[in-house]
């Protein structure tokens, strides 16, 4: 790998939107073990045919009303982006008696077509959540623009794990950074290269997306 990092410290999230049951269940028998959906309606649709032993990923943005059709079926929520989204995880949650993994999701682009926190609003953020005992943030997760030269956007994935260091240095009690939830198909490397431990590949593992 180009990073020279080894790729036993980096998980890769098989982003199947769009993708049939069938070729899920085959990439699963193939050793995928996480796969990531960005709407719930079709983690709800998909559910119950996919094979178990495989953690799901919530990678997309999350409404409040559809918390409560997940909760218990996702393993990681990666796009906590606002202080009511995270109270309702927090009920949900607590009412199933489960304690919830999520990350924070940044725009440190601020692209306006993209959800997230900006990079300053994370700090504050976190401190309204600590007291919410049914959720445990992980870590962070990022979306870069698109761009044909994933050069363009290396600051990106350099901010987010800046901004990760950051928190972790404040020692917060039951906040962890070990995920940095960021790189797709088009940036991966580059991600890697700045610290990625959670790459979201989609077209890289089942080509092109047909909607
Ligand atoms: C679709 C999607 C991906 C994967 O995109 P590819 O370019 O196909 O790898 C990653 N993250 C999120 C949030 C997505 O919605």
């Amino acid at each position: 790998m180009r990073s020279g990092r080894k790729n036993e410290n980096i998980d890769i999230i098989a982003v199947t939107k769009t993708v049939d049951v069938d070729i899920i269940n085959e990439s699963i028998n193939l050793g995928i073990n996480n796969i990531g959906e960005n709407k719930v309606q079709e983690i709800q649709k998909k559910y119950d045919n996919i094979n178990d032993d495989v953690n799901w990923h919530m990678i997309g943005h999350l409404q409040s009303n559809k918390v409560k059709y997940i909760i218990d079926k996702v393993n990681l929520i990666h796009s906590l982006d606002r202080l009511s989204l995270a109270k309702e995880i927090n009920k949900r949650a607590k009412a199933k008696d489960i304690v919830k993994d999520v990350l924070i999701q940044v725009n440190i682009s601020e692209e306006k077509s993209k959800f997230g926190l900006k990079k300053e609003e994370v700090v504050p953020f976190i401190e309204k959540i600590l007291e919410m005992e049914n959720i445990r943030v992980k870590g962070l997760m990022t979306m870069a623009p698109h761009v044909e030269n994933p050069e363009e956007i290396r600051y990106v994935f350099r901010d987010l794990r800046n901004l990760g260091y950051k928190i972790e240095n404040r020692n917060y009690e039951n906040i962890e950074m070990k995920y940095l939830s960021m790189g797709m198909s088009n940036d991966y490397e580059v991600a890697i290269e700045e610290g990625s431990n959670m790459v979201r590949l989609g077209t890289a593992l089942f080509g092109k997306r047909i909607y």
